[in-house]
């Protein structure tokens, strides 16, 4: 018999209230330095109060409850510092997806340890010759006796050079064609062979990496599923992304992010027109209340998926709305906050950081990559068109042949 709900609620409220510090402006900044850090502390504080995992598998350090309880937490913990990088991608996508195909000890390996705060786990996908086609990856992994040798490289792994291992995706097979030859890895990122750079971004941050592999040894029990059925595994993965990303995984503990772009619910614009002494401005009021109509919309949406997905009624491709839906909004939302915040996003005192005309800023330099990250709204809109609406599948020349004899460029 699980817990009350309510009575779960005041237990939570309690043991937030005395553990965990309140949210303040330098936990927005994720990015920053020594910032996840903190963050495995906080999550360490989290599994020693015993409210870790809520929904992840008892057997596995979990709690095995329902999502009502993860969403009571959320709810609890709103007004205060959580270790957010753990959400994503470490718990809603990666450790989902071991919780899906990892063996029993792969999961007796690794979901305790991330649910303590000592893994962060990243997504090694992506290639320099594309990550939208995602099957023509080139990193190759060649068997030999018990182990793979791991050569190739990956790009734009978010937050790779603080992080303990990736679900890596690579060829061993190149007899079949391109979907049918790919194997996912759970991959060490800090190890003789793996060379990890950072790369800095526009806005200054460095979180995002390219990584080089040169003769990386990987024991065959690290494979995650079968053996060139690595596709099976990153569609799932992939699924959990754009749930996750789209705002609905039972996975994810307390608000996704510190400061979340992709919604209002921290009153930044509205603080941006009280800042400005626009409450009375037409214009202003105007935008403000179309924010607040997409922010409703937004929910509704979330709650109508999910539920959708999880009754059986909609196909778990779905979270590819969400994940269209969030992109749109934030670009949306983004070109709101600059057109009230004017000239005052285009700079502010140093003495002030944070300041919610420095946030549309930030938002204004970074509002594209949500339209990338986890697959381009092209690819969304394929999604849907093919596997929720059921259209006809996207014309591909190297679909059946097999992958050494595609032509292709990179490699
Ligand atoms: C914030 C952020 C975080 C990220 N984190 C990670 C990460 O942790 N790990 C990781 O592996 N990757 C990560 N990525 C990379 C991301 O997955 C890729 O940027 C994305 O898949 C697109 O790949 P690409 O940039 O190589 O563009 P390409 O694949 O080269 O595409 C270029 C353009 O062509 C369009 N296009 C391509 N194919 C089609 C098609 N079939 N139909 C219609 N249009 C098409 C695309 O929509 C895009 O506009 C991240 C990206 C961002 C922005």
């Amino acid at each position: 018999m699980s817990e009350p709900i309510e009575e779960f609620r005041g237990r939570a409220r309690a043991w937030l209230n005395q553990n965990m510090p309140p949210l303040s402006p330098a936990a927005w900044d994720r990015r920053a330095e020594g910032r996840r850090a903190v963050e495995r502390d906080l999550q360490r504080r989290v599994w020693d109060g015993g409210f870790a995992g809520i929904c992840f598998p008892a057997e596995y350090g979990g709690l095995g409850l329902a999502p009502e309880y993860q969403d009571v937490f959320s709810d609890e913990s709103a007004p205060y510092d959580m270790p957010f990088t753990f959400n994503l991608p470490t718990f809603s996508i990666l450790a989902a997806t071991l919780v899906d195909f990892g063996t029993h000890e792969q999961k007796l390996r690794h979901l305790p340890a991330i649910l303590k705060g000592d893994e962060l786990w990243v997504q090694f996908l992506s290639e320099p010759s594309g990550g939208s086609d995602l099957a023509g990856c080139l990193t190759r992994a060649d068997r030999d006796g018990d182990v793979f040798v791991l050569n190739g490289s990956k790009i734009w792994s978010s937050g790779a050079a603080e992080s303990d291992y990736a679900m890596c995706l690579a060829r061993t097979n190149w007899d079949v064609p391109k979907h049918r030859g790919l194997t996912i890895f759970i991959l060490k990122i800090h190890q003789p062979g793996v060379k990890v750079e950072q790369i800095r971004q526009v806005d200054g941050s460095m979180e995002f990496c390219q990584e080089f592999f040169d003769d990386v040894v990987v024991p065959v029990t690290d494979v995650v599923g079968e053996i060139d059925d690595g596709w099976t595994v990153a569609t799932r993965l992939l699924t959990h992304e754009r749930s996750a990303v789209g705002g609905h995984s039972k996975y994810i503990s307390g608000r996704s992010i510190g400061h979340d772009p992709s919604n209002d619910d921290d009153n930044t614009i509205v603080q941006l027109v009280r800042d400005l002494g626009l409450e009375q401005d037409r214009h202003a009021r105007q935008l403000v209340a179309e924010a607040q109509v997409r922010q409703m919309v937004s929910r509704a949406l979330i709650d109508r998926v999910s539920r959708g997905i999880a009754a059986g009624a909609a196909s778990p491709a779905s979270g590819a709305i969400l994940k269209l839906f969030l992109a749109t909004g934030v670009m949306r939302r983004t070109e709101i906050g600059l057109d009230i915040a004017g000239e005052v996003a285009a700079a502010w005192p140093v003495q002030e950081p944070h300041t919610p005309g420095q946030i549309m800023s930030e938002m204004s330099l970074w509002r594209q990559g949500i339209s990338l990250g986890g697959g381009s709204n092209e690819i969304q809109r394929n999604i849907i068109s093919e596997r929720v609406l059921g259209m006809p599948r996207e014309y591909a020349a190297d679909r059946e042949i097999p992958y050494r004899d595609v032509k292709r460029t990179g490699g």
